[in-house]
């Protein structure tokens, strides 16, 4: 296993939820991912538009977009081992309602679009989704605890 670095969004649905946004990250922790870099902003429809480039021809779209502009969102960089499919088993499957409870997406999501969060897919995607948000200055290194 090696140490990976993953994108994570908490999407507007969950950040809209009381409580939300802390217990997603506060899982994230709990599974052993270190949270290197993080903020809560307000996409743009172009930065939106952009992220998700790779669907553009998808009949959803246009409503992607929508919904990822409907209020902040939470971007963090989590590092750890075998980060990208650790990160994503704790979301579960896309669709939130065939999510499991347990699962992020099952816990906090929907539906289809309305599914809580985002995990970086794979190594190529990580690296450029994390530089789609953060300068390397931004992305600290883990310090371990003072004991
Ligand atoms: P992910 O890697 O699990 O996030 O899934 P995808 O890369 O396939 O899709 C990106 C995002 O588009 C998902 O997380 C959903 O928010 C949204 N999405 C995916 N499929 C559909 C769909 O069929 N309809 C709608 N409205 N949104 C979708």
């Amino acid at each position: 296993m090696a140490v990976e670095r993953t994108l994570s969004i908490i999407k507007p649905d969950a950040t809209a939820k009381p409580g939300a946004t802390g217990e997603i990250l506060a899982r994230f922790e709990q599974a052993g991912l270190k949270i290197l870099a993080m903020k809560r902003i307000q996409l743009s429809e172009t930065l939106a538009q952009g992220f998700y480039a790779v669907h553009k021809e998808r009949p959803f779209y246009g409503e992607l977009v929508k919904f990822m502009t409907s209020g902040p969102v939470v971007v963090s960089v989590l590092e750890g081992e075998n980060a990208i499919l650790a990160h994503r088993d704790l979301l579960g499957p896309t669709n939130s309602s065939e999510a499991p409870a347990g699962t992020i997406r099952g816990d906090f999501g929907t539906d289809i679009e309305r599914n809580a969060t985002h995990g970086s897919d794979a190594p190529e995607t990580a690296k450029v989704e994390i530089s789609y948000f953060f300068n390397a200055s931004e992305i600290l290194a883990p310090v371990e605890a003072l004991t």
